[in-house]
Protein backbone atom coordinates (compact mmCIF):
# COMPACT_ATOMS: atom_id res chain seq x y z
CA UNK A 1 0.00 0.00 0.00
CA UNK A 2 2.90 2.18 1.01
CA UNK A 3 4.36 1.32 -2.57
CA UNK A 4 1.24 2.11 -4.37
CA UNK A 5 0.54 5.46 -2.41
CA UNK A 6 4.01 7.47 -3.17
CA UNK A 7 4.95 5.67 -6.06
CA UNK A 8 1.74 5.68 -8.67
CA UNK A 9 1.47 9.23 -10.39
CA UNK A 10 -0.24 11.91 -7.76
CA UNK A 11 -3.79 11.61 -7.28
CA UNK A 12 -6.24 14.33 -6.55
CA UNK A 13 -8.79 12.30 -5.42
CA UNK A 14 -10.10 12.88 -1.40
CA UNK A 15 -9.63 8.78 -0.34
CA UNK A 16 -6.61 9.30 -1.93
CA UNK A 17 -5.39 12.02 -0.12
CA UNK A 18 -6.55 10.54 3.06
CA UNK A 19 -5.00 7.21 3.35
CA UNK A 20 -1.69 9.18 1.87
CA UNK A 21 -2.06 11.22 5.00
CA UNK A 22 -3.04 8.46 7.28
CA UNK A 23 -0.11 5.80 6.42
CA UNK A 24 2.29 8.94 6.11
CA UNK A 25 1.17 9.22 10.22
CA UNK A 26 1.34 5.45 10.52
CA UNK A 27 5.00 5.82 9.55
CA UNK A 28 6.01 8.72 11.24
CA UNK A 29 4.63 6.64 14.69
CA UNK A 30 6.26 3.49 13.79
CA UNK A 31 9.57 5.15 13.04
CA UNK A 32 9.42 7.01 15.96
CA UNK A 33 9.08 3.82 18.27
CA UNK A 34 12.09 1.98 16.84
CA UNK A 35 14.53 4.65 15.79
CA UNK A 36 14.28 7.30 18.39
CA UNK A 37 17.13 7.94 20.54
CA UNK A 38 16.04 7.61 24.16
CA UNK A 39 15.26 11.44 24.45
CA UNK A 40 12.59 14.36 24.13
CA UNK A 41 9.43 14.29 22.43
CA UNK A 42 8.55 17.44 24.21
CA UNK A 43 7.79 19.86 21.82
CA UNK A 44 4.47 18.18 21.63
CA UNK A 45 3.51 18.41 24.94
CA UNK A 46 4.04 22.19 25.07
CA UNK A 47 0.55 22.78 26.57
CA UNK A 48 -1.23 23.29 29.97
CA UNK A 49 -2.50 20.34 30.45
CA UNK A 50 0.24 18.15 29.62
CA UNK A 51 3.09 19.65 30.98
CA UNK A 52 5.50 17.05 31.80
CA UNK A 53 8.29 18.66 34.05
CA UNK A 54 10.91 16.75 34.33
CA UNK A 55 14.05 18.17 33.20
CA UNK A 56 14.96 14.91 31.57
CA UNK A 57 12.01 15.76 28.76
CA UNK A 58 14.02 19.24 27.94
CA UNK A 59 16.81 17.49 26.86
CA UNK A 60 16.86 18.53 23.25
CA UNK A 61 18.12 16.03 20.67
CA UNK A 62 17.92 17.10 16.56
CA UNK A 63 16.75 14.17 15.63
CA UNK A 64 13.32 14.37 17.20
CA UNK A 65 13.12 17.72 16.22
CA UNK A 66 13.74 16.79 12.72
CA UNK A 67 11.06 13.74 13.03
CA UNK A 68 8.61 16.78 14.72
CA UNK A 69 9.58 19.12 11.82
CA UNK A 70 9.33 16.24 9.09
CA UNK A 71 5.16 15.55 10.72
CA UNK A 72 4.63 19.37 10.60
CA UNK A 73 5.97 19.65 6.67
CA UNK A 74 4.00 16.41 5.72
CA UNK A 75 0.95 17.58 7.25
CA UNK A 76 1.43 20.71 5.06
CA UNK A 77 2.41 19.13 2.28
CA UNK A 78 -0.52 17.01 2.19
CA UNK A 79 -3.14 20.10 2.36
CA UNK A 80 -1.23 21.90 -0.69
CA UNK A 81 -1.22 18.95 -3.05
CA UNK A 82 -4.79 18.61 -2.31
CA UNK A 83 -5.62 22.09 -3.44
CA UNK A 84 -2.16 24.42 -4.85
CA UNK A 85 -4.73 27.62 -4.39
CA UNK A 86 -3.93 27.24 -0.24
CA UNK A 87 -0.96 27.91 2.29
CA UNK A 88 -0.75 26.11 5.62
CA UNK A 89 0.23 27.57 8.79
CA UNK A 90 0.18 25.63 12.15
CA UNK A 91 0.62 26.43 15.76
CA UNK A 92 1.01 25.27 18.56
CA UNK A 93 0.63 27.29 22.29
CA UNK A 94 4.10 28.46 23.56
CA UNK A 95 3.38 28.44 27.44
CA UNK A 96 6.48 30.34 28.21
CA UNK A 97 5.89 33.32 25.78
CA UNK A 98 1.87 32.79 26.34
CA UNK A 99 1.55 33.03 22.32
CA UNK A 100 0.90 30.52 19.88
CA UNK A 101 4.16 30.31 17.47
CA UNK A 102 4.20 28.62 13.89
CA UNK A 103 5.82 24.97 13.63
CA UNK A 104 6.26 25.43 9.96
CA UNK A 105 9.95 25.80 9.03
CA UNK A 106 9.50 27.29 5.41
CA UNK A 107 8.22 30.79 5.57
CA UNK A 108 4.90 31.42 4.01
CA UNK A 109 1.79 34.26 4.28
CA UNK A 110 1.49 33.25 8.03
CA UNK A 111 2.99 35.41 10.81
CA UNK A 112 5.39 33.77 13.25
CA UNK A 113 3.84 33.97 16.32
CA UNK A 114 0.00 35.14 17.34
CA UNK A 115 -1.05 36.62 20.22
CA UNK A 116 -3.52 34.49 22.64
CA UNK A 117 -5.75 37.42 22.82
CA UNK A 118 -6.28 37.51 18.85
CA UNK A 119 -10.37 37.24 19.14
CA UNK A 120 -10.21 35.09 15.90
CA UNK A 121 -8.10 32.19 17.60
CA UNK A 122 -9.78 33.06 21.39
CA UNK A 123 -13.38 32.21 19.22
CA UNK A 124 -11.37 28.82 18.06
CA UNK A 125 -9.76 27.70 20.71
CA UNK A 126 -12.90 28.38 22.53
CA UNK A 127 -15.18 26.41 19.96
CA UNK A 128 -13.14 24.14 19.22
CA UNK A 129 -14.66 23.63 15.75
CA UNK A 130 -13.27 24.28 12.25
CA UNK A 131 -14.37 27.82 11.30
CA UNK A 132 -13.91 29.68 7.24
CA UNK A 133 -13.48 32.97 7.90
CA UNK A 134 -13.56 35.75 5.29
CA UNK A 135 -11.73 38.90 4.96
CA UNK A 136 -14.13 41.22 6.55
CA UNK A 137 -13.05 45.49 6.07
CA UNK A 138 -10.75 46.69 8.75
CA UNK A 139 -10.95 43.55 10.71
CA UNK A 140 -7.18 43.65 12.38
CA UNK A 141 -7.71 40.47 14.26
CA UNK A 142 -8.07 39.22 10.87
CA UNK A 143 -4.88 41.05 9.42
CA UNK A 144 -2.78 40.17 12.62
CA UNK A 145 -3.02 36.46 11.45
CA UNK A 146 -1.08 37.28 7.81
CA UNK A 147 2.00 38.99 6.76
CA UNK A 148 0.72 40.35 3.81
CA UNK A 149 -1.15 43.60 5.02
CA UNK A 150 -2.48 44.41 1.37
CA UNK A 151 -6.20 42.89 0.74
CA UNK A 152 -8.35 42.28 -2.20
CA UNK A 153 -11.03 41.39 -0.09
CA UNK A 154 -11.79 38.45 -1.15
CA UNK A 155 -9.41 36.14 0.86
CA UNK A 156 -10.20 33.73 3.33
CA UNK A 157 -9.16 31.15 6.10
CA UNK A 158 -9.98 28.09 7.04
CA UNK A 159 -9.04 27.49 10.93
CA UNK A 160 -9.46 23.93 12.10
CA UNK A 161 -8.42 23.41 16.13
CA UNK A 162 -5.56 21.05 17.33
CA UNK A 163 -7.54 19.27 20.16
CA UNK A 164 -4.94 17.39 22.12
CA UNK A 165 -6.78 15.12 24.87
CA UNK A 166 -9.90 17.32 24.75
CA UNK A 167 -7.71 20.70 25.07
CA UNK A 168 -6.94 22.75 22.16
CA UNK A 169 -3.17 23.17 22.00
CA UNK A 170 -2.95 25.02 18.56
CA UNK A 171 -4.41 25.27 15.65
CA UNK A 172 -3.70 25.28 11.71
CA UNK A 173 -5.01 28.08 9.70
CA UNK A 174 -5.07 27.72 6.15
CA UNK A 175 -5.31 30.75 3.53
CA UNK A 176 -6.64 30.97 0.63
CA UNK A 177 -6.62 34.34 -1.79
CA UNK A 178 -10.12 33.76 -3.14
CA UNK A 179 -12.33 31.82 -0.96
CA UNK A 180 -14.13 30.46 -4.30
CA UNK A 181 -10.73 28.27 -4.22
CA UNK A 182 -11.91 26.61 -1.75
CA UNK A 183 -12.71 22.46 -2.37
CA UNK A 184 -15.95 21.50 -1.05
CA UNK A 185 -13.51 18.22 0.35
CA UNK A 186 -11.17 20.47 1.53
CA UNK A 187 -12.23 21.36 5.57
CA UNK A 188 -12.78 17.65 6.02
CA UNK A 189 -9.50 16.65 4.46
CA UNK A 190 -8.17 19.52 6.81
CA UNK A 191 -9.22 18.22 9.58
CA UNK A 192 -8.22 14.79 9.02
CA UNK A 193 -4.79 15.79 8.79
CA UNK A 194 -4.92 17.68 12.07
CA UNK A 195 -6.63 14.17 14.03
CA UNK A 196 -3.77 12.36 12.34
CA UNK A 197 -1.13 15.35 13.66
CA UNK A 198 -2.90 14.60 17.36
CA UNK A 199 -3.04 11.27 16.84
CA UNK A 200 0.66 10.68 16.34
CA UNK A 201 1.36 13.34 19.60
CA UNK A 202 -0.56 11.07 21.46
CA UNK A 203 1.54 7.76 20.42
CA UNK A 204 4.81 9.63 20.88
CA UNK A 205 3.83 10.90 23.97
CA UNK A 206 3.27 7.72 25.50
CA UNK A 207 6.33 6.51 24.05
CA UNK A 208 8.15 9.37 25.61
CA UNK A 209 6.65 8.14 28.88
CA UNK A 210 7.73 4.46 28.60
CA UNK A 211 11.60 5.95 27.52
CA UNK A 212 11.17 8.64 30.56
CA UNK A 213 10.52 6.00 32.94
CA UNK A 214 12.88 3.01 31.51
CA UNK A 215 15.13 5.66 32.24
CA UNK A 216 14.13 6.83 35.42
CA UNK A 217 14.08 2.73 36.47
CA UNK A 218 17.47 2.25 35.40
CA UNK A 219 18.88 5.27 37.38
CA UNK A 220 17.65 3.37 40.77
CA UNK A 221 18.71 -0.09 39.35
CA UNK A 222 21.77 1.63 39.47
CA UNK A 223 21.51 3.71 43.15
CA UNK A 224 19.85 0.75 44.27
CA UNK A 225 23.45 -1.15 43.63
CA UNK A 226 24.85 2.00 45.38
CA UNK A 227 22.59 0.73 48.15
CA UNK A 228 25.75 -0.41 50.73
CA UNK A 229 25.54 -0.08 54.93
CA UNK A 230 29.31 1.44 54.71
CA UNK A 231 28.48 3.78 51.81
CA UNK A 232 29.26 7.57 52.20
CA UNK A 233 26.24 9.30 53.37
CA UNK A 234 27.76 11.87 51.11
CA UNK A 235 28.27 9.97 48.21
CA UNK A 236 24.52 8.31 48.28
CA UNK A 237 22.67 11.87 48.37
CA UNK A 238 25.04 13.19 46.17
CA UNK A 239 23.26 10.33 43.49
CA UNK A 240 19.73 11.19 44.75
CA UNK A 241 20.63 14.66 43.98
CA UNK A 242 21.63 14.00 40.37
CA UNK A 243 18.76 11.80 40.21
CA UNK A 244 16.35 14.76 40.89
CA UNK A 245 18.20 17.16 38.91
CA UNK A 246 18.08 14.77 35.39
CA UNK A 247 14.15 13.70 35.95
CA UNK A 248 12.59 16.69 38.19
CA UNK A 249 12.32 20.30 37.50
CA UNK A 250 11.82 22.35 41.08
CA UNK A 251 13.26 25.61 42.32
CA UNK A 252 14.40 24.04 45.80
CA UNK A 253 14.29 20.66 46.38
CA UNK A 254 14.91 19.88 50.09
CA UNK A 255 16.07 16.71 51.92
CA UNK A 256 15.11 16.67 56.37
CA UNK A 257 15.38 13.80 58.60
CA UNK A 258 13.28 14.63 61.79
CA UNK A 259 15.04 14.47 65.08
CA UNK A 260 14.65 11.93 67.97
CA UNK A 261 11.62 14.02 70.03
CA UNK A 262 9.59 14.08 66.41
CA UNK A 263 9.71 18.00 66.84
CA UNK A 264 11.98 19.56 64.74
CA UNK A 265 13.88 18.35 61.26
CA UNK A 266 17.59 18.22 59.93
CA UNK A 267 17.86 19.66 56.63
CA UNK A 268 20.65 17.30 55.46
CA UNK A 269 20.85 18.72 51.59
CA UNK A 270 19.30 21.92 49.76
CA UNK A 271 19.78 22.27 46.13
CA UNK A 272 19.09 24.94 44.28
CA UNK A 273 17.01 28.00 46.23
CA UNK A 274 19.07 28.96 49.26
CA UNK A 275 18.41 32.18 50.89
CA UNK A 276 15.56 31.02 52.79
CA UNK A 277 16.83 27.82 54.30
CA UNK A 278 20.37 25.74 54.02
CA UNK A 279 21.98 22.75 54.53
CA UNK A 280 22.64 22.08 58.43
CA UNK A 281 19.85 24.20 60.14
CA UNK A 282 16.96 22.93 61.39
CA UNK A 283 13.15 23.84 61.08
CA UNK A 284 9.72 23.13 63.35
CA UNK A 285 8.25 20.16 62.00
CA UNK A 286 4.96 21.36 63.17
CA UNK A 287 2.86 23.73 61.76
CA UNK A 288 5.15 23.69 58.30
CA UNK A 289 4.54 22.87 55.03
CA UNK A 290 8.19 20.95 54.63
CA UNK A 291 7.06 19.16 58.05
CA UNK A 292 3.54 18.05 56.90
CA UNK A 293 4.00 15.12 55.19
CA UNK A 294 6.03 13.90 58.21
CA UNK A 295 3.48 14.79 60.28
CA UNK A 296 0.55 12.93 58.22
CA UNK A 297 3.31 10.28 56.75
CA UNK A 298 1.80 11.10 53.75
CA UNK A 299 2.48 12.62 50.23
CA UNK A 300 1.77 16.12 49.37
CA UNK A 301 1.31 17.54 46.37
CA UNK A 302 -0.20 21.45 45.69
CA UNK A 303 0.17 23.97 43.95
CA UNK A 304 -2.17 26.11 46.36
CA UNK A 305 -1.00 25.06 49.86
CA UNK A 306 -0.95 28.57 50.33
CA UNK A 307 -4.47 29.09 50.41
CA UNK A 308 -4.91 25.63 51.96
CA UNK A 309 -3.06 25.56 54.57
CA UNK A 310 -3.57 30.00 55.92
CA UNK A 311 -1.40 29.31 59.34
CA UNK A 312 1.21 27.19 57.88
CA UNK A 313 4.66 28.93 57.12
CA UNK A 314 7.31 27.43 54.88
CA UNK A 315 10.13 26.24 57.35
CA UNK A 316 10.57 29.08 59.96
CA UNK A 317 7.68 31.19 62.04
CA UNK A 318 6.37 34.16 59.41
CA UNK A 319 8.71 33.26 56.87
CA UNK A 320 5.38 32.14 54.16
CA UNK A 321 5.51 35.69 52.89
CA UNK A 322 8.78 35.87 52.38
CA UNK A 323 9.72 33.42 49.52
CA UNK A 324 6.50 32.84 47.23
CA UNK A 325 6.51 29.27 46.79
CA UNK A 326 4.02 27.98 45.13
CA UNK A 327 3.80 24.30 44.18
CA UNK A 328 5.47 22.15 46.36
CA UNK A 329 5.79 17.59 46.16
CA UNK A 330 6.61 16.26 49.17
CA UNK A 331 7.38 13.17 50.14
CA UNK A 332 8.06 11.09 53.12
CA UNK A 333 11.18 8.78 53.93
CA UNK A 334 9.30 5.66 55.51
CA UNK A 335 11.25 3.29 57.95
CA UNK A 336 9.46 0.33 59.06
CA UNK A 337 6.36 2.75 57.70
CA UNK A 338 7.52 5.76 60.10
CA UNK A 339 7.71 8.70 58.70
CA UNK A 340 11.46 10.14 60.14
CA UNK A 341 12.18 12.51 56.88
CA UNK A 342 11.25 13.97 54.41
CA UNK A 343 12.30 15.08 50.25
CA UNK A 344 10.74 18.28 49.35
CA UNK A 345 10.39 19.58 45.57
CA UNK A 346 9.29 23.22 45.19
CA UNK A 347 8.50 25.88 42.61
CA UNK A 348 8.29 29.47 42.54
CA UNK A 349 5.25 29.32 40.20
CA UNK A 350 2.07 27.63 40.54
CA UNK A 351 2.68 24.62 37.79
CA UNK A 352 1.87 21.56 39.64
CA UNK A 353 3.69 18.13 39.80
CA UNK A 354 2.33 15.65 37.39
CA UNK A 355 1.51 11.94 38.78
CA UNK A 356 4.84 10.87 36.92
CA UNK A 357 6.48 13.21 39.05
CA UNK A 358 4.96 11.92 42.48
CA UNK A 359 5.71 8.50 41.10
CA UNK A 360 9.00 9.09 40.48
CA UNK A 361 9.84 10.68 43.91
CA UNK A 362 7.94 7.96 45.63
CA UNK A 363 10.31 5.15 44.50
CA UNK A 364 13.58 7.51 44.89
CA UNK A 365 12.36 8.03 48.75
CA UNK A 366 11.21 4.24 48.57
CA UNK A 367 15.26 3.53 48.27
CA UNK A 368 16.40 6.53 50.11
CA UNK A 369 14.14 4.40 53.43
CA UNK A 370 16.32 1.24 52.26
CA UNK A 371 19.61 2.82 52.31
CA UNK A 372 18.87 5.03 55.81
CA UNK A 373 17.33 1.25 56.83
CA UNK A 374 20.54 -0.29 56.19
CA UNK A 375 22.49 2.37 57.51
CA UNK A 376 20.94 2.08 60.81
CA UNK A 377 21.09 -1.51 61.59
CA UNK A 378 25.13 -0.67 60.41
CA UNK A 379 25.19 1.75 63.08
CA UNK A 380 23.64 -0.85 65.89
CA UNK A 381 25.60 -3.86 65.09
CA UNK A 382 28.80 -1.61 64.64
CA UNK A 383 27.67 0.66 68.29
CA UNK A 384 27.61 -3.00 70.00
CA UNK A 385 30.55 -3.78 68.33
CA UNK A 386 32.00 -0.82 70.73
CA UNK A 387 29.40 -0.46 73.42
CA UNK A 388 28.74 -3.04 76.49
CA UNK A 389 25.43 -4.21 76.35
CA UNK A 390 23.93 -3.82 79.81
CA UNK A 391 25.75 -0.31 80.42
CA UNK A 392 26.12 1.71 77.57
CA UNK A 393 30.20 2.03 78.24
CA UNK A 394 32.36 1.19 75.70
CA UNK A 395 34.04 -2.35 76.43
CA UNK A 396 37.43 -3.69 76.94
CA UNK A 397 38.75 -3.12 73.44
CA UNK A 398 37.23 0.24 72.44
CA UNK A 399 38.41 1.69 75.73
CA UNK A 400 41.39 0.58 74.95
CA UNK A 401 41.94 2.02 71.36
CA UNK A 402 40.33 4.99 72.53
CA UNK A 403 43.23 4.98 75.92
CA UNK A 404 45.91 4.14 73.00
CA UNK A 405 44.79 7.20 70.66
CA UNK A 406 44.30 10.00 73.68
CA UNK A 407 47.53 8.55 74.91
CA UNK A 408 49.29 9.60 71.20
CA UNK A 409 47.67 12.79 71.84
CA UNK A 410 48.68 13.74 74.63
CA UNK A 411 52.18 12.57 73.91
CA UNK A 412 51.61 15.20 70.61
CA UNK A 413 50.23 17.90 72.68
CA UNK A 414 52.40 17.52 75.77
CA UNK A 415 49.61 17.27 77.62
CA UNK A 416 48.78 15.05 80.56
CA UNK A 417 45.88 11.78 80.91
CA UNK A 418 44.93 10.38 84.21
CA UNK A 419 43.28 6.57 84.36
CA UNK A 420 41.34 5.50 87.20
CA UNK A 421 40.08 1.82 87.61
CA UNK A 422 37.54 1.00 89.48
CA UNK A 423 36.09 -2.09 91.51
CA UNK A 424 33.20 -2.58 93.59
CA UNK A 425 33.88 -4.06 96.75
CA UNK A 426 32.39 -7.47 97.70
CA UNK A 427 29.78 -7.51 94.53
CA UNK A 428 29.47 -11.04 94.48
CA UNK A 429 27.60 -10.40 97.74
CA UNK A 430 25.16 -8.10 95.82
CA UNK A 431 24.30 -11.78 93.46
CA UNK A 432 24.63 -14.00 96.23
CA UNK A 433 21.88 -11.67 98.38
CA UNK A 434 20.01 -10.42 95.80
CA UNK A 435 20.32 -12.13 92.59
CA UNK A 436 21.57 -11.85 89.34
CA UNK A 437 19.07 -9.37 88.02
CA UNK A 438 19.65 -7.39 91.34
CA UNK A 439 23.53 -7.14 90.08
CA UNK A 440 22.69 -6.06 87.03
CA UNK A 441 21.01 -3.08 88.18
CA UNK A 442 23.43 -2.11 90.58
CA UNK A 443 25.90 -2.08 87.83
CA UNK A 444 24.03 -0.11 85.36
CA UNK A 445 23.47 2.38 88.35
CA UNK A 446 27.09 2.37 88.99
CA UNK A 447 28.04 3.36 85.42
CA UNK A 448 25.37 6.10 85.25
CA UNK A 449 27.33 7.29 88.40
CA UNK A 450 30.22 7.71 87.12
CA UNK A 451 29.63 8.60 83.69
CA UNK A 452 27.01 11.51 85.26
CA UNK A 453 30.46 12.55 87.30
CA UNK A 454 33.20 13.35 84.69
CA UNK A 455 33.35 15.79 81.86
CA UNK A 456 31.79 15.04 78.51
CA UNK A 457 35.37 15.11 77.23
CA UNK A 458 36.47 12.05 79.40
CA UNK A 459 36.62 8.87 78.48
CA UNK A 460 34.55 5.64 80.19
CA UNK A 461 34.84 2.00 80.06
CA UNK A 462 33.23 -1.05 81.57
CA UNK A 463 36.80 -3.01 81.49
CA UNK A 464 35.17 -6.09 83.27
CA UNK A 465 32.49 -7.33 85.44
CA UNK A 466 32.02 -4.95 88.04
CA UNK A 467 35.08 -2.93 87.45
CA UNK A 468 35.21 0.57 85.74
CA UNK A 469 37.77 2.52 83.61
CA UNK A 470 37.84 6.71 83.57
CA UNK A 471 40.71 8.48 81.05
CA UNK A 472 40.55 11.91 82.24
CA UNK A 473 41.37 13.90 79.46
CA UNK A 474 44.39 16.89 79.77
CA UNK A 475 44.15 16.19 82.98
CA UNK A 476 47.41 16.04 85.54
CA UNK A 477 47.32 13.14 88.44
CA UNK A 478 46.75 16.04 91.20
CA UNK A 479 44.07 16.95 89.64
CA UNK A 480 42.19 13.91 89.12
CA UNK A 481 42.53 13.08 92.97
CA UNK A 482 39.30 14.90 93.72
CA UNK A 483 37.36 13.95 90.52
CA UNK A 484 38.06 9.93 91.68
CA UNK A 485 37.13 10.58 95.43
CA UNK A 486 34.01 12.49 93.91
CA UNK A 487 32.62 9.16 91.80
CA UNK A 488 33.72 6.84 95.58
CA UNK A 489 32.50 9.00 97.40
CA UNK A 490 28.40 9.17 95.23
CA UNK A 491 28.46 5.66 95.31
CA UNK A 492 28.83 4.99 98.85
CA UNK A 493 26.08 7.23 99.67
CA UNK A 494 23.91 6.20 97.34
CA UNK A 495 21.10 3.90 98.39
CA UNK A 496 20.45 1.10 95.32
CA UNK A 497 16.80 0.43 95.27
CA UNK A 498 14.79 -2.43 93.08
CA UNK A 499 11.84 -4.19 93.52
CA UNK A 500 11.40 -2.63 97.14
CA UNK A 501 14.97 -4.02 97.95
CA UNK A 502 17.40 -1.58 98.94
CA UNK A 503 21.23 -1.84 99.55
CA UNK A 504 24.85 0.08 99.42
CA UNK A 505 28.01 -0.29 98.18
CA UNK A 506 31.20 0.85 98.25
CA UNK A 507 34.06 0.79 95.10
CA UNK A 508 37.94 1.21 95.45
CA UNK A 509 39.87 3.15 92.72
CA UNK A 510 43.42 3.40 92.16
CA UNK A 511 45.07 5.59 89.77
CA UNK A 512 47.82 6.55 87.67
CA UNK A 513 48.57 9.56 85.42
CA UNK A 514 50.56 10.00 82.05
CA UNK A 515 53.20 11.07 81.80
CA UNK A 516 53.85 10.99 85.37
CA UNK A 517 53.85 7.20 86.43
CA UNK A 518 54.74 5.80 82.96
CA UNK A 519 54.26 6.31 79.34
CA UNK A 520 53.39 2.89 78.33
CA UNK A 521 49.43 2.17 78.09
CA UNK A 522 49.75 -1.53 79.38
CA UNK A 523 52.41 0.13 82.37
CA UNK A 524 49.81 2.67 83.33
CA UNK A 525 46.94 0.16 83.73
CA UNK A 526 48.96 -2.80 85.72
CA UNK A 527 50.05 0.60 87.61
CA UNK A 528 46.58 1.60 87.75
CA UNK A 529 45.45 -1.74 88.97
CA UNK A 530 47.62 -1.72 91.53
CA UNK A 531 46.53 1.06 93.44
CA UNK A 532 43.35 -0.11 93.53
CA UNK A 533 44.34 -3.32 95.18
CA UNK A 534 46.27 -1.02 97.59
CA UNK A 535 42.56 0.56 98.41
CA UNK A 536 41.06 -2.89 98.79
CA UNK A 537 43.26 -4.00 100.83
CA UNK A 538 42.77 -0.95 103.04
CA UNK A 539 39.05 -1.70 103.41
CA UNK A 540 38.06 -0.36 99.99
CA UNK A 541 35.71 2.71 99.43
CA UNK A 542 38.92 5.14 98.54
CA UNK A 543 41.49 6.37 95.74
CA UNK A 544 45.07 5.40 96.07
CA UNK A 545 47.44 7.13 93.31
CA UNK A 546 50.30 4.85 92.24
CA UNK A 547 53.55 5.26 93.00
P1 LIG B 1 36.29 -7.70 95.65
O1 LIG B 1 35.95 -6.79 96.77
O2 LIG B 1 37.55 -8.46 95.94
O3 LIG B 1 36.31 -7.02 94.35
O4 LIG B 1 35.17 -8.80 95.65
P2 LIG B 1 34.08 -8.99 94.51
O5 LIG B 1 33.08 -9.91 95.05
O6 LIG B 1 33.61 -7.71 94.05
O7 LIG B 1 34.97 -9.66 93.41
P3 LIG B 1 34.89 -11.03 92.71
O8 LIG B 1 35.86 -10.95 91.58
O9 LIG B 1 35.09 -12.14 93.70
O10 LIG B 1 33.45 -11.16 92.17
C1 LIG B 1 32.94 -10.34 91.12
C2 LIG B 1 31.53 -10.72 90.88
O11 LIG B 1 30.94 -9.89 89.90
C3 LIG B 1 31.38 -12.14 90.39
C4 LIG B 1 30.49 -12.07 89.21
O12 LIG B 1 29.43 -12.99 89.28
C5 LIG B 1 29.93 -10.65 89.25
N1 LIG B 1 29.68 -10.17 87.93
C6 LIG B 1 30.51 -9.96 86.90
N2 LIG B 1 29.86 -9.50 85.82
C7 LIG B 1 28.56 -9.40 86.19
C8 LIG B 1 27.39 -8.98 85.51
O13 LIG B 1 27.39 -8.59 84.36
N3 LIG B 1 26.23 -9.00 86.20
C9 LIG B 1 26.17 -9.40 87.48
N4 LIG B 1 24.99 -9.39 88.11
N5 LIG B 1 27.25 -9.83 88.12
C10 LIG B 1 28.43 -9.82 87.51
MG1 LIG C 1 35.03 -6.47 93.04
MG1 LIG D 1 36.78 -7.55 90.15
Amino acid sequence: MIVFLFFVPEQKNLTFIILKGLTLGALIIIFFAYAVPRDSLSKFFNNNNNKLSSASYKQSSSIIKDYYDHLISNSEEIITTMNENLSVGIYIHDDKNGVYSIQNKIPNNFVNTIDSNNKIIYNLIAKKKTQVIKKQNNDTDWQELLVEKSWRGSEAIIATPIIYKEFSIGFVLVFVQHFSKINPNDQLVIEKIVHTLTTGMEELEEIEKLIISNKFKSKLAKLNEQLDIKSDDKEFIHSVNGICRSFFQYDKLTISFSNKDNSTADIILVDGFKDDINEGNNFEIKNTIHGLAIIDNKTICSNSWYEKFPEMNRFLQNDRDLHSFKSILSVPIRINGKSTGVISLERIDSKIFSAIDINFLESLCRIFSTQVYLKNQYNKVHLSAIHDGLTGLLNHNAFLKRFDEELSRADRFNQSVGLIVLDIDKFKNINDNYGHLYGDYVLEEVSNIIAQNVRTIDVVGRFGGEEFSVLLVNTNIDDCIPMAQRIVDKISNKTFLKDGIASQITISAGMAGFPTHSDQLTNLIEKADKAMYETKSKGGNGVTISI
